[in-house]
């Protein structure tokens, strides 16, 4: 069922058993999975189902630090959430990233790979991906052409990923709208949330919108699912019994910012033509493809982050644009196209070229972000138009990210080199060993983590291990903001699965 909250009457209560705040990937996937279940779910989402400016404009703010896109356009704020623009790259983390692993600081989740196993495959479904296989021999098979380069098992491995095309706002509106147990209220902003005196209930949410309207949502059960930057901020700004906000006591909110760094890192070069179907995506049959990746024995070894390389044409490679440059438009829709273009252009130049195309390559790194507590969400001084403290952003990188990324292309070299197969050449800003910083053309992938780490420890995370905000009975977070480390894969697929997990966690404690 759906309700425009700017045509309801003024000050009106909304009640149901689970509140979910936020129609994107993690409110829609979680309403799906409880739809046509005897719980009364209600959905809020701040836009409506087309894109709105006024809408989009709540998501303005400031960023410091490392050079980052601009915060209004990084995200969708409508129905079907960012997924409207997403570019639908999944494959699941892996067993290290859930791990404490000593050369990496603050890591080490309190669940593991296997506790979110059982969620993964109906998020591959959620998604419309494939098969749910993520191994190498079971592409190979559908497609023998997917060859992988002769390199030393105990070093390298390939990790498949796979293509969605999943716009949840055009696959999922029917659904969601025609459902009897599902109340979908879209202009409902979610501006301010109230709690018991003893702060450890949530009591109401109070929802905002443009048309001038206020009104009140009351349920059982209260979940965050506004994207990381938004759920921080959202707790932050409710600030009326808790002076730093709520679930904010020992001022872990905001805190711990990742991004995957995806940036133009090495070329790979040649001596002889090679087949490599498997490192680019085949859109025929399998629809997958893989990336270079780093045993888990030789991150230990050599005390890096978990990271992959994926290859593209060298020709195409060296005319694009850092898409930090071309993505930074206020609108999204803009910083879309300018983006959209130039990869289009870098195509039709490659064209134009003669030369050997298929030896060389550009290698561009996607790994995960240390986690650090100085990369962060804070609020601003500044309000919006609804009267909420704007959401600004310090992203900062540390020596430990620098370094993993030039010692992985180092391990590739001295393995390309040793099979005979060419060479790696190192880009320009990774030569100095000495030097830790990051040009401003390092590219994030708009994947926004950690602002509301996991952790079983109330002075280390925000949520425990079953996304329920420390301290508090009915506050759940269902959020990439919930990754305690931030893995070398894109986020959506996981996202998708810890939603899972926390809804099926939800629907027990309901009934018992
Ligand atoms: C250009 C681009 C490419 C991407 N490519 C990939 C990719 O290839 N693979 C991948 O895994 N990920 C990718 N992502 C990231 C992916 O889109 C996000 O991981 C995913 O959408 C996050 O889901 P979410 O539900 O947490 O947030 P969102 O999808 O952003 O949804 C949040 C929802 O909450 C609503 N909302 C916000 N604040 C409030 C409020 N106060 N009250 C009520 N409602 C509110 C919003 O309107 C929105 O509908 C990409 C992102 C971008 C921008």
């Amino acid at each position: 069922m759906h309700t425009d909250a700017r045509k309801l009457d003024d000050n009106t209560l909304i009640e149901g058993d689970i509140c979910i705040v936020g129609a994107g990937a993690a409110g829609i996937s979680m309403a799906l999975d409880l739809l046509g279940s005897k719980h009364k779910v209600i959905l809020l989402e701040g836009g409506g189902f087309e894109y709105d400016d006024k809408v989009q404009d709540l998501y303005k703010g400031q960023t410091t630090g490392q050079k980052y896109f601009p915060l209004k356009s990084s995200r969708l704020h409508y129905f079907g959430g960012t997924t409207g623009h997403w570019a639908g790259m999944c494959s699941p983390f892996d067993p290290i990233d859930f791990q404490k692993r000593d050369w990496v600081p603050h890591s080490g989740w309190p669940i593991n790979r296997g506790d979110l196993e059982p969620f993964y495959g109906k998020a591959n479904e959620i998604l419309q991906l494939g098969p749910y296989n993520y191994t190498m021999d079971f592409w190979q098979k559908k497609l023998p052409e997917m060859n992988p380069f002769p390199l030393n098992e105990k070093v390298i491995w390939n990790k498949m990923w796979q293509y969605s095309n999943a716009h949840f706002n055009q696959i999922y509106k029917g659904s969601i709208v025609n459902a009897q147990n599902i109340h979908l209220y879209t202009y409902a902003n979610v501006v301010d949330i109230s709690a018991n005196e003893g702060v450890s209930e949530i009591t109401e949410m109070i929802v905002k919108n443009h048309a001038g309207k206020t009104h009140r949502v009351r349920a059982k059960k209260f979940v965050l699912a506004c994207g990381a930057i938004q759920n921080a901020r959202l707790l932050m700004a409710s600030n009326k019994q808790a002076p730093a906000g709520l679930g904010n006591d020992n001022d872990v909110v905001g805190r711990y910012f990742m991004e995957h760094l995806e940036v133009a890192s090495a070329e790979l070069w040649l001596f002889k033509d090679f087949p490599t179907n498997l490192y680019t995506v085949d859109w025929g049959v399998t629809k997958a493809s893989a990336e270079i990746a780093f045993t888990p024995e030789i991150q230990e070894k050599e005390r890096i982050l978990n990271g992959t390389a994926s290859m593209i044409p060298l020709s195409v490679g060296k005319h694009q644009k850092p898409r930090m440059e071309t993505f930074q438009e206020d609108d999204p829709r803009k910083s879309k196209q300018v983006m959209n273009k130039d990869f289009d252009k870098s195509e039709e130049l490659a064209k134009k070229e003669k030369g050997h195309i298929l030896r060389a390559f550009q290698l561009n790194t996607r790994i995960e972000q240390a986690p650090n507590p100085n990369s962060r969400v804070t609020l601003s001084k500044e309000k919006d138009e609804l009267g909420v403290n704007r959401a600004d952003l310090h992203w900062e990188l540390t020596p430990l990210d620098k370094r993993s990324i030039r010692t992985m292309y180092k391990i590739l070299g001295q393995q390309i080199a040793v099979s005979g197969l060419g060479r790696v050449r190192l880009n320009e800003f990774l030569r100095d060993e000495t030097d830790t910083t990051f040009p401003d053309s390092t590219n994030g992938g708009w994947h926004h983590m950690g602002t509301t780490r996991m952790s079983a420890d109330s002075k280390t995370g925000v949520v425990d291990k079953n996304c329920k905000v420390h301290g508090i009975n009915n506050l759940y977070i269902a959020s990439s903001g919930c990754y305690t480390t931030s893995g070398a894969p894109n986020p959506t697929l996981t996202l998708v699965a810890l939603t899972l997990r926390l809804s099926n966690h939800l629907k027990s404690v309901l009934a018992g």
